[in-house]
């Protein structure tokens, strides 16, 4: 994997495709970031390779190492008007908590049992085939007011997708969200985080607001309880969009760490909020 260190610049790398040609570009966090007190990106992580399952991912998709890094030449054209969330504006205090991949039958019940406990509203970056297979989890998510976001159908690296397949993997998941709760979702979250134009242009036609996020413990790869539960609490901030994670493989560290992240960030007087 790439030494993502190289990368503390940059906070974000969004490939452009215009026509033939693919631009990579790099620019800060919206400018809404510097207006959050204190909000500072997390250091500049590798995107969460975050399989679905084991052997799903093909070489080279892994986005921290095919992202160019160090590249800063500003280039937003068409990303300006509508480009991804990573912060949410809610007042002092207010930070949102995202969990990703699922829904899954181990660690999902086990995540909403922690939020109920505190009392916690958080968002759902769920996919398609997995909603297929556990629909009375994801009507639980929903009845017990969480949000749901569109996290694709397979979990795909859509800057890598024709605009056809694009459109199938987010016109396909809000479809069976709604038919499973009654619900069209209105966010939704690219795999990786991996943006593009097309993407972007997809979420305008389909009336789906991107969703992206501004704290990564990259829980994912099972760094350790307490590292998740150290990288949430030093890069917190009023307004941050903290990123977890209930499918996609083993996440007993995630529900570990949330376990002790979210009785400590409500004691520092943060509440949670939905984008
Ligand atoms: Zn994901």
């Amino acid at each position: 994997m790439t030494d993502v260190s190289t990368a503390s610049s940059v906070s974000r790398r969004v490939l452009l495709s215009l026509g033939g040609l693919t631009l990579i570009s790099a620019f800060a966090p919206p400018a809404a970031a510097a207006a959050s007190p204190g909000a500072a990106k997390a250091p500049a992580a590798a995107r969460p390779p975050s399989p679905m399952r084991p052997g799903e991912m093909r070489p080279g998709q892994v986005l921290g190492d095919s992202h160019p890094v160090g590249v800063t030449t500003p280039h937003e054209t068409g990303l300006n008007r509508h480009r991804p969330q990573y912060y949410v504006h809610k007042g002092s205090h207010a930070i949102a908590l995202t969990i990703d991949d699922g829904p899954h039958p181990r660690y999902t019940p086990q995540v909403l049992a922690l939020l109920q406990r505190y009392g916690i509203t958080a968002t759902f970056c769920q996919i398609g085939d997995e909603i297929g297979r556990h629909p009375a989890l994801v009507r639980e998510v929903a009845d017990q007011g969480h949000l749901i976001a569109n996290h694709t159908w397979t979990h795909p690296d859509l800057v890598r997708e024709t605009r056809t397949a694009v459109r199938e993997e987010i016109v396909r998941t809000s479809e069976i969200l709604e038919r499973t709760t009654g619900r069209t979702p209105d966010l939704f979250r690219a795999p990786y985080g991996a943006w593009s134009s097309r993407v972007l242009a997809e979420c305008r036609t389909q009336g789906l607001r991107p969703l992206d996020w501004s704290v990564d413990p990259r829980d994912w790869s099972r760094p350790g309880v307490s590292s998740i539960v150290r990288t949430i609490l030093r890069t917190t901030r009023t307004g941050s969009i903290i990123l977890e994670h209930d499918g996609g493989g083993d996440r007993s560290q995630t529900v570990a760490a949330l376990r002790t992240v979210l009785p400590r960030l409500l004691d520092e007087g943060y509440h949670f909020v939905t984008p």
